[in-house]
């Protein structure tokens, strides 16, 4: 069997001030902060994960806040929208939600079928809310929202590409997704089980601005392997088409390598394991800063430099 990803792993993006992304995600989307860490390449700053109850692959949000770093632009050649997946009997509690949050919305869109809510979060990233018609996951069972609105984790990302044609090459035919729609010019690929999760659109950006890294935008899209030797083998198949991808590197909570397709997004491959439990345990996850042994050494000086962080109370 050739090895490819089933889906997606984790969104990485770049945030402004860390109180405000924490209060905007657990407070207002309810998914629960599963780690608290810092960002390994530039340990003066966070890492925050938010997440399911476990923090599964396919409903990991992860943010570096830079405060007071520039905002970027959102454009091709990046991951414009992340799209998050609610049950469609709950659209009427998450439309009321959003309005008496004062969050402004754009005018209700149908996707595919499904009905999707359009805002941004407090540092200009485009989020989407769909109100999915077939998602059996759980959400956070213990959060701030009833168990059955909550949000179910990703339900989809768009690409906007600049080269659609070469990014739909690589994902078919070298990371395993196969086209399932077409329409409103954004082609529909699924991997593994499909669904939720497990789909990204592509969305031609050829002839649009290129985007530029910053506040408010996303990093990199992570797909999800189940074991480091399909990450080996399936990292063997993208070197020998010639991308630049990196060695395999130790996240603490998974095992990374990354390359930028060739419509510009950066791209992560990611293992399954051994996951956020890996280094506390799974009803305190989020509750402290965790670190990576080979940072251990510095806690004290990394505590003084990081701001404090409150998480909102997750009582209805
Ligand atoms: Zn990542």
């Amino acid at each position: 069997m050739s090895a490819v990803t089933s889906g997606i792993h984790h969104v990485t993006a770049i945030s402004g001030e860390p109180q405000r992304n924490v209060d905007f995600y657990v407070g207002l989307l309810g998914v629960r902060l599963v780690k608290r860490t810092v960002n390994f390449d530039d340990p003066g700053t966070y890492h925050l994960y938010y997440g399911d109850g476990a923090g599964s692959p396919g409903s990991i949000m992860t943010f570096f806040p830079w405060d007071g770093a520039p905002k970027g632009r959102i454009g091709a050649g990046q991951l414009t929208v992340t799209s998050f997946s609610f049950p469609a009997s709950s659209l009427g509690y998450w439309t009321e939600r959003l309005v008496e949050s004062g969050i402004r919305f754009e005018k209700p869109e149908d996707r595919f079928g499904e009905t999707v809510l359009r805002f941004p979060d407090p540092d200009g990233l485009r989020l989407e809310l769909v109100a999915a018609s077939d998602d059996r996951r759980e959400g956070w069972s213990e959060g701030p929202l009833p168990p059955e609105h909550a949000v179910r984790g990703f339900h989809h990302v768009t690409l906007l590409s600049t080269d659609p044609e070469s990014t739909t090459r690589l994902m078919t035919e070298t990371l395993g997704f196969r086209q399932t729609g077409e329409a409103e010019g954004r082609t529909r690929f699924e991997a593994g089980d499909g669904g939720p999760g497990n789909t990204v659109d592509v969305a031609n950006g050829s002839g649009f601005p290129r985007g530029t890294m910053g506040v408010g935008t996303v990093h990199h899209v992570a797909f999800r392997v189940p074991d480091e030797e399909t990450q080996l083998e399936l990292r063997e198949k993208v070197a020998a088409l010639g991308y630049n991808v990196t060695h395999v590197l130790d996240r603490n909570y998974f095992r990374s390598i990354y390359f930028r397709e060739p419509g510009g997004v950066l791209f992560e491959i990611a293992t399954d394991p051994p996951g956020f439990t890996a280094d506390e345990d799974p009803e305190r996850l989020g509750e402290s800063l965790k670190l990576p042994p080979w940072l251990e050494p510095r806690r004290e000086q990394l505590e003084e430099v990081l701001p404090p962080l409150s998480v909102p109370a997750v009582s209805r």
